[in-house]
Formats: C-alpha cells, structure tokens, sequence
C-alpha cells in the first residue's frame, strides 16, 4: 500500500542492475576518463539518432561547452524562454553575452514561434544564438523556429533537458534537423539519470570536437586537435581554454543501465498521463495540450488552475497538496523576473504569456515509480482541493 507516504513530483528510479553497474566501475582501474563515458555517449547518440555525443558533468555544462563551441563571446547576444530554468540564460552570462526572451505559446508553454518573428522584425540587433526550451518533455515548434533561425543567419541550441527519449515530427529529439546542437539532462528528477550530468548532441564533427575540448581544459592528445604536428609522446597540446566538465565513469555506468530502460520510462509515464487526462478532465484546470507533432518524454505533468472556473487559489491548491504529503511543484518562475535579471533591467509584464502560465502552473507528480493507487491518491487529493 502507498498509504499516507510522501509522494514527489519526480523521482529516480534506481534496479539492482543500476547498482551493480556503479559497483562494478568502484572496483575497476578507472573512477574517471575510462570506458564508461564513451560507452554512454554511444548509447545516447543511437538512441538520438545524433553523429556525435559529448557527455559532461550537467545539462548547465552542457549549455555552457555549446555556447562557447558556436563561439559566444563576450558581448554576444542570446534569446532564449522565459518559462525555463535559470541554467538556459545562465550560461549565455557566463560567456560575457547579453540575454533576452521570447515569450512562450499559451498552447505548447515552449517558444512562440510567432513571437520570435515580431522581436526579430523589430531588433535593432539579431541574437547569435537561439535556446528553445521543450518545456515538459514536448518540443518547441522546431520546424518553424528552425527555419526563422536559418533565414537570419541565427545559431541554435535546443534546451531538450526534459526530454530525452522524446520525438518531434518523426525523428528523436537529439537527432538536431533543426538546430546546431541538443542537450539532456541527466539529474535525478528528469526522465533517465546519472546523479547529476548532461550531454550535448551534434550531427557536425567540428563542434563535437569543440565540445570535447572546452569539457576538458582545451586540452587535446588527438593528432588531428594538436597543434604541435610533431609532438613528443607524452606531450598534449592546450589548444583552447576549458573547464573541467567531465562526467565520471560512476555516473556514465549508472547512465548506460539507465538508458537501457529509457523506453519502459517513456511508455509507463505515457499510461499514467492518460490516467491523469481521463480522471482530471472535469476539473476546473487546463490539462496539457499533446502537439499531434510530438511524441512527449512527459517529464512533468504542468496543469494550470483554471481561475475562470474556480474560487480555489493555486497557492491554495499547492497548501492542500503538500499538506497531504503529496510533493506538487511549480514549473517555472519566469527567469526575467528573477532578482538578477530584474537587476539587469528586465520588469514583470515583459513576457505576459510566460507569467499567465506560471501565475496557474502546478505540476503534479509523474515518474517511474508512481503506481496507479498512489496516482489514485493524487487525483482524489486533488479534487479535494478544488472542491
Ligand atoms: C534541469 C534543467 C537544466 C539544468 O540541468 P542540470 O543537469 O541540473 O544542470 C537546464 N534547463 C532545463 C530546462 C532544465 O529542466
């Protein structure tokens, strides 16, 4: 029985497999710099369809190692959501660049592709590069914002962090027919894990190669990388300036075991989506608009109070929930009107659609390990609230 325990709004799902895999790395030659990572990175890149995958230590990371790979450099300009996490900005600041957002669709939450064709019409300066986010396991309109992004002349990296396993217009996500570059995330709340860790995927050699460098101090032993064409054999060449991003081989074993599951993740989270459309349907909410384009990882399950239905206050809703241990979230606070960006002059209003959503959002509990009598307990719970 579930009984009274706490229910998350997401959650790992760790087998004895996975348990084995990272015991197995603890007793090997390599904690680091092994066989794992590449492993890993071969099984994302066939479930992705992609050429090439680098794996790194966080989705952050992996936005960060594809900024500076499309060569964002101090003074740079880059678009991205609102309705996201603070990473997808972030690492655009942390090149020295400037941000600034389009608004989302009220149908998708993702980057309104309409939007995107009124800012560009009126700015004075065009972004380098572009960061969609595919909020909640469903991708943006990449069709349309991919080929907006190719007639100017606009990078663009896809924030897929929701959405490993995913597909869009027949192709995985990752697979990149309309973007420069795709990144996952791995932490424990999203659709497989490795504890924390990222990758970036790319059907172009050249910005795999680059990646591969900034996630390890532009530090190179490939003859191809190296500068110095007549090396000593110890010798390794720095022939850019990164970080040190690496993913370890505990976490990419964890992610190899992981990703063998991925398509038992999807499909248990699509069943209890469904039981969620039937059993909500007649509730005062707006439940999540499926893109007949998309086939969703469903990460979260985002439902917005519907306030011209209901007295209930979403705080009100969010209180009963946590109140009988059930662990609702809300996705996300608009990144524009966070202090630090409202420290850069952004101001509440500047992306009304993003704020509308977020004013109603509620995510409510999806993942592996939730069985249909704890999902039961959710929705009686819920029309508690709203009641
Ligand atoms: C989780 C998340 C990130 C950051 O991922 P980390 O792996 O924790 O660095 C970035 N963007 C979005 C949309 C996310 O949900």
């Amino acid at each position: 029985m579930s009984g009274a325990g706490f229910i998350p709004y997401g959650r790992q799902d760790i087998s004895e497999e996975d348990i084995a895999a990272v015991v197995d790395v603890l007793r090997s030659d390599f904690l680091t710099q092994g066989p794992q990572v590449p492993t890993f990175e071969s099984a994302i890149a066939e479930v992705t369809g992609a050429a090439h995958a680098v794996a790194v230590n966080s989705a952050t990371s992996a936005l960060h190692v594809a900024c500076l790979a499309l060569g964002l450099k101090p003074g740079g300009l880059v678009w991205t959501a609102p309705n996201t996490f603070v990473a997808s900005a972030n690492v655009a600041r942390l090149c020295g660049a400037e941000v600034d957002f389009v608004d989302i669709r009220d149908s998708d939450y993702c980057m309104d592709p309409d939007a995107l064709e009124a800012k560009l019409a009126q700015a004075e300066r065009k972004p380098d590069i572009l960061i969609p986010v595919h909020f909640a396991g469903q991708s943006a309109d990449m069709k349309r914002i991919g080929a907006i992004a190719k007639a100017h002349d606009i990078r663009v990296i896809e924030d897929a962090s929701h959405c490993i396993g995913g597909r869009y217009d027949g192709q995985p996500i990752g697979a990149c027919p309309h973007s420069d570059i795709c990144v996952f995330s791995f932490h424990p709340v999203k659709i497989i894990t490795t504890a924390e860790g990222g990758l970036a995927t790319t059907q172009d050699k050249a910005l795999a190669d680059l990646m591969g460098l900034y996630r390890s101090h532009g530090v190179t032993r490939d003859p191809d990388l190296m500068a110095r064409k007549h090396a000593e054999p110890w010798e390794y060449d720095q022939v850019a300036l990164g970080l040190n991003y690496r993913m370890t081989e505990i976490q990419a074993a964890l992610g190899v075991t992981q990703a063998a599951r991925l398509d038992d993740f999807i499909a248990h989270r699509h069943k209890m989506a469904r039981r969620y459309d039937a059993a909500l349907a007649d509730l005062p909410l707006i439940l999540p608009w499926q893109n007949p384009d998309s086939h969703s990882a469903l990460h979260l399950y985002p439902i917005l109070i519907d306030t011209g239905k209901t007295n209930r206050t979403r705080r009100e809703v969010f209180d009963h929930m946590r109140a009988a241990s059930i662990g609702v979230n809300v996705h996300y606070q608009p990144v524009h009107t966070q202090p630090y960006y409202q420290s850069l002059g952004f101001r509440p209003g500047d992306f009304p659609v993003s704020e509308w959503v977020y004013a109603r959002a509620l995510s409510i509990p999806l993942y592996h390990g939730l069985t249909e009598a704890m999902q039961d307990r959710v929705i009686e719970t819920l029309g508690d609230a709203l009641r």
